[in-house]
C-alpha cells in the first residue's frame, strides 16, 4: 500500500476501527459492554445537548467501544464521513426519519420498499409530517411528487421485495433541487455493490441484521454520512430514542463485516447460477435479478451496482401452493424470512397481502407492481453454499 493511498475494500473491512498497535492490546476490537465511563467534570456535561462532537465516552447509549469500532468501519466501507448504529435497522430509519421531518414538512417515500418502512410511513401523518409515496424507478413521478416543504426523499434499491432499482445520482439531484436530502436504503446491495454517499446522496441506510451481520446472529442497524448531520442525529435521534444497538450485536456485526466483500462474491455469484437455473426451470415465470439482462433496469444496474448482490425474485403459477410443496421439501434451503445470511433463505409474498397489510398500492401502482410481482414473489436470499447443492434443492422441490 503506498502512503496515502486509500485502502481497498477487503482491506477496509478487516482494519477499519482498530486501535493503534500497542504491546500488551488485542489484536482486534475488544468487546466492551460497559454502561458507563470515567468521566473528567471539566470535559462533559451531563446532558446530551452539550454533546461535544469528539467527546470521550461517557454513557453506553450515547457511545461506547464496540459502537464506535463498528461506525468507523462503515464510514470507512461507504466512503463517507461519519456512520451512527442503532438497534435494529427499523431504529435506524425511524431516528431518521422522526429527526428530519418536523410538522409541516413532506417526505417523498418509494411505493415499493421495506414494508415496516412503508406502515411507519403511514404514522407519520398523525405527527404533521405529510407523505407521497411514489414510484421512484420513474424519474418524472418522483419530480412531481416534489414540493417545497418536501425535506427527505426515502429511496430502497435495490428494493424489497421485487429488485426495483433507482437511480441514485439522477434522485440525488432532483431532490437537491428543491433543497431536499436523500436517504438510500443500500441493505439489499451493501457497501460492496454500491456506495450511495460517492454518487450524491446524503445518508446510507443499513439494517445491519442482513449481509453486514451475514450469519443471522444479531440485530443492528445504521445511518451513515456527513460528520454534522450525524452527530446531530446521535443527539437528537440515537440518545433521546434510545434504541443504541447492543454491544455484543455490535461486536458480531464488525466481525461480520471483514469478510463482507468474500461473502457478496459469494452470493452475487451464486445467485447469477441460481438465477440462471430458475430462468429455464419448468412453471417459473419471471425471474427478477439485477445481474440477469432481462431485468428491466440491467443497464442501470451495471452502472450502479459493482456486485449484483444475492437476492433473487421470482414468480410461479399458483404461488401459495408451490410455497407450502418448498416449505415442506426444501432442506438445504430454509423456508423462512430475512435475507443475506451464509445459509439460503426463502419466502414467499403474496402481492394483494402485501399491497392492501403494508404498501397501499391502487390504479396504476398496483398495476405495475402486479407487473413485476404477479400475484407474489418467492423472495430467495442464496447464500454461500455450493451454487450446484443449491439449485439441486430448489429443483427437486420445485418437482411436482
Ligand atoms: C430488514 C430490512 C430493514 C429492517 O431492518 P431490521 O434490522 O429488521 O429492523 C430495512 N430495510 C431493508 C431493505 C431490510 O431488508
Amino acid at each position: 500500500m503506498t502512503a496515502g493511498a486509500p485502502m481497498k475494500p477487503a482491506t477496509t473491512a478487516v482494519h477499519a476501527g482498530l486501535g493503534a498497535p500497542r504491546p500488551g492490546e488485542p489484536v482486534l476490537s475488544p468487546l466492551v459492554p460497559a454502561t458507563s465511563f470515567y468521566a473528567d467534570p471539566d470535559v462533559i456535561g451531563f446532558s446530551a445537548n452539550d454533546l461535544g462532537d469528539d467527546a470521550p465516552h461517557f454513557y453506553a447509549r450515547w457511545s461506547n467501544p464496540s459502537a464506535a469500532a463498528l461506525e468507523a468501519r462503515l464510514a470507512r466501507l461507504e466512503a463517507a464521513e461519519a456512520a451512527l448504529s442503532f438497534a435494529s435497522g427499523m431504529a435506524a430509519i425511524s431516528g431518521l426519519f422522526l429527526h428530519r421531518l418536523k410538522a409541516g414538512d413532506h417526505l417523498v417515500l418509494s411505493n415499493v420498499c421495506y414494508a415496516g418502512v412503508a406502515e411507519l410511513a403511514r404514522a407519520l401523518p398523525n405527527h404533521g409530517v405529510a407523505v407521497t409515496a411514489v414510484d421512484t424507478s420513474d424519474l418524472a413521478a418522483v419530480a412531481n411528487a416534489l414540493r417545497p416543504e418536501t425535506k427527505l426523499v426515502h429511496i430502497e434499491t435495490p428494493a424489497n421485495p421485487i429488485l426495483r432499482l433507482a437511480d441514485i445520482a439522477a434522485l440525488a439531484d432532483l431532490a437537491h433541487q428543491t433543497g431536499a436530502a436523500l436517504s438510500v436504503d443500500s441493505t439489499l446491495a451493501t457497501p460492496i455493490a454500491t456506495q450511495p454517499i460517492q454518487l450524491g446522496a446524503d445518508f446510507v441506510v443499513h439494517s445491519l441484521t442482513k449481509y453486514a451481520c451475514g450469519h443471522g446472529d444479531a440485530l443492528g442497524g445504521a445511518v451513515i454520512g456527513k460528520n454534522d448531520a450525524i452527530a446531530a442525529l446521535r443527539r437528537d435521534a440515537l440518545i433521546h430514542l434510545g434504541a443504541a444497538i447492543n454491544p455484543f450485536a455490535a461486536w458480531l456485526i464488525l466481525r461480520g463485516l471483514e469478510t463482507l466483500p468474500q461473502r457478496m462474491a459469494a452470493h452475487a455469484n451464486n445467485a447469477c447460477s441460481v438465477a440462471g437455473f430458475l430462468e429455464s426451470a419448468p412453471g417459473v415465470k419471471r425471474v427478477i435479478y439485477p445481474g440477469l439482462p432481462s431485468h428491466p433496469q440491467h443497464a442501470l444496474a451495471r452502472r450502479q451496482m459493482r456486485n449484483f448482490s444475492g437476492m433473487v425474485s421470482f414468480v410461479v403459477d399458483d404461488g401459495a401452493e408451490v410455497a407450502r410443496r418448498l416449505a415442506q421439501k426444501l432442506k438445504l434451503v430454509a423456508y423462512a424470512v430475512s435475507l443475506g445470511k451464509t445459509r439460503s433463505l426463502i419466502f414467499h409474498i403474496p402481492t394483494a397481502d402485501l399491497l392492501r397489510s403494508s404498501f397501499h398500492l391502487e390504479g396504476r401502482d398496483a398495476e405495475s407492481y402486479r407487473d413485476w410481482a404477479g400475484d407474489g414473489v418467492f423472495r430467495l436470499s442464496v447464500g454461500i453454499e455450493d451454487a450446484d447443492d443449491i439449485i439441486a434443492d430448489l429443483e427437486q422441490a420445485l418437482l411436482r
